[in-house]
């Protein structure tokens, strides 16, 4: 590409409503503009970057076996409606209805979408397991969009979904793309962590995050220094709390629950009423003015797992905070933020006769009397990791790191096959829910990321994978031999399918090596009339900054 003809439009200044790195290179280098809150175009220069990765992801993935498909952003309300999400994925979801009234919403995940169609053509385990994915723009009507296309309200998304027949099936699935996972984070170039998620059930190993280390990560990462453990603050926290809460829990009457995972089922299993459940915890995210509520299925497990269900900003959704805190015994009023920490110990402490989540599989614990049964005071505490904690699985120290979330594998197991009946004939002919996976990856976000993790003052510092341009030209003024040697080697390359950039433009030389800094491709190549006298180029690596010469005759080969 000639520079001439591209359009980059670079900017000098740092715009002001950038707060992070990757949001202010990315304006300035030419690769996107904001066209609202959370809303950008991705300019020729990275939408290119964009393609580059999506490649990757094709690659990885359709060698895994899965397949592509593009599914409809356009999903009506009633298939939302039947996997309860309609209610439950709350105003995030962005919701309309077309001329004749019919609700609609844009797709924020695909679960339901894709498990429709597969419970409509698959009918036996012989056309199982199948692996689908797409790449697709996703929309999400964030509380707070920021850091550019960090977190967007509509941004791009690799999602692939797995159907199989039986756990093992879906365990090898999961694995699978665990490691197709890892493959494209490598192949990036990118400093990651897959990291233990929080998945929102009970459970240890069915979900990972895939995170970047880096300091503008919105996430935190805990590792151990000394094994291999790594996971997700928010879950971190809760697999000590229930370290804690096993240790405690002696005297608690276990009984076996074959089948049952959630609170829910147990109540009604159970026939327990569920006022005698805790109805909510509330704790505020550090520093953010937010809220989580936590509430629902997962409350008793709460207090042990700490599952952060929804995140309410105190100041939008106070009137729903009072509606929720109203059906919790004992709250009189007011509300603000210390209050509501002062809400929730008080609450944690007034639970009676609980039921607690399985700690094992098929297991849950009844009538935990926080009081009697562990110390309601630790869960406060406990909720703050800090570093140096001792690892639970080793007792090494533990470190804190922030991380970009770019990606997520999760079991979901049969939670949108059950609701939506997607079911297969057997070996026996007998009808089994299928179980499923889904897999997601930020496509927008990891070239952020990627920023994030490979710049200097000067500039974005392309990873080889991801460059827009392997290799830039730069000419040095008008000389008429500099003009068509620079134009020669810019031919050679693109013959040789190397994706080259000249900057042709006539421009001072400061403007070009500038901008060239900026753009940040892996290889410069400036052609001086001085040096080509000499019969050499010079060539400057971005990364290492390492300057030298490479002979004319020879550069075609050094560079490949
Ligand atoms: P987050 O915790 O950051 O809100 P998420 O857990 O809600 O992300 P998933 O539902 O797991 O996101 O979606 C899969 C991937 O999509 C994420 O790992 C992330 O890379 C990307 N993603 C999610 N939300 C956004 C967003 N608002 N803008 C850009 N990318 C996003
Ligand atoms: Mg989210
Ligand atoms: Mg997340
Ligand atoms: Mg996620």
């Amino acid at each position: 590409m000639k520079m001439s003809q591209l359009y980059i439009p670079t900017l000098k200044e740092t715009p002001a409503d950038a707060e992070v790195i990757s949001h202010q290179l990315m304006l300035r280098a030419g690769l996107m503009r904001k066209l609202s809150s959370g809303v950008y175009t991705y300019l020729p220069l990275g939408y290119k970057v964009i393609r580059k990765f999506e490649d990757i992801v094709r690659e990885e993935l359709n060698k895994s076996g899965a397949q592509e498909l593009l599914l409809p952003a356009l999903q009506p309300a009633e298939l939302w409606e039947e996997s309860g999400r309609l209610q439950n994925y709350g105003p995030e979801l962005m919701r309309l209805k077309d001329r004749h009234g019919r609700d609609f919403c844009l797709g924020p995940t695909h679960e339901e979408v894709v498990t429709d169609l597969v419970r409509d053509e698959v009918r036996s385990y012989k056309e199982l397991p199948l692996n689908l994915y797409q790449i697709q723009t996703k929309y999400r009507d964030e509380i707070r969009p920021r850091f550019g296309v960090l977190r967007g309200r509509e941004f791009i998304m690799k999602d692939a979904y797995s159907f199989d027949i039986d756990k093992d099936g879906l365990e090898e699935s999961y694995q699978n793309m665990y490691n197709a996972y890892c493959r494209i984070f490598e192949r990036c170039g990118l400093e990651f962590r897959p990291v233990e998620a929080d998945t929102g059930t009970i459970g240890g190993d069915n979900s990972h995050e895939f995170m970047v280390l880096a300091e503008a990560g919105e996430d935190i990462v805990v590792y151990c220094e000394e094994c291999d453990y790594a996971a997700n603050l928010e879950l971190a926290k809760s697999k000590l709390e229930v370290v804690k809460a096993d240790e405690e829990a002696k005297e608690l009457e276990i009984i076996d629950t074959p089948g049952l995972t959630t609170i829910d089922e147990l109540v009604e299993e159970l026939n327990i009423a569920a006022d005698k459940m805790i109805k909510a915890v509330l704790y505020e995210v550090e520093g953010q003015g937010i809220l989580a509520l936590v509430r629902g299925d997962y409350e008793v497990n709460d207090i042990k797992l700490g599952n952060l269900l929804d995140v309410v900003n105190l100041e939008m959704a106070s009137e729903e905070l009072y509606k929720e805190l109203n059906t919790v015994k004992g709250f009189t009023g007011a509300i603000n933020l210390d209050d509501v920490k002062i809400i929730a110990d008080e609450l944690v402490m007034s639970i009676v006769n609980g039921v607690a989540g399985a700690n094992k599989i098929d297991k849950h614990y009844v009538n935990v009397n926080p009081q009697r049964d562990f110390e309601v005071t630790e869960v406060a505490d406990i909720r703050e990791v800090k570093e140096g904690e001792e690892c639970i699985h080793c007792g090494g120290k533990l470190k804190l790191t922030p991380g970009i979330e770019v990606g997520q594998v999760f079991k979901l197991e049969t939670k949108y096959s059950e609701a939506l009946n997607a079911t297969f004939l057997d070996e026996n002919g007998k009808s089994q829910v299928m179980e499923m996976g889904c897999y997601g990856i930020g496509i927008t976000r990891t070239i952020a990321a990627t920023i994030e993790q490979n710049h200097d003052e000067y500039g974005i510092i392309w990873p080889k994978a991801l460059a827009p341009y392997l290799v830039e030209i730069l000419p040095l003024g008008n000389n008429d031999d500099v003009i068509e040697k620079s134009a020669q080697i810019y031919d050679e390359l693109t013959a040789a399918g190397i994706d080259v950039l000249l900057d042709d433009r006539k421009e001072r030389a400061g403007v070009k090596f500038n901008d060239a800094d900026l753009i940040g491709c892996p290889l410069r190549i400036t052609v001086g009339a001085r040096s080509l006298k000499e019969g050499n180029l010079e060539a400057k690596i971005r990364k290492t900054g390492e300057e030298f010469n490479i002979n004319l005759e020879e550069y075609l080969a050094q560079i490949k």
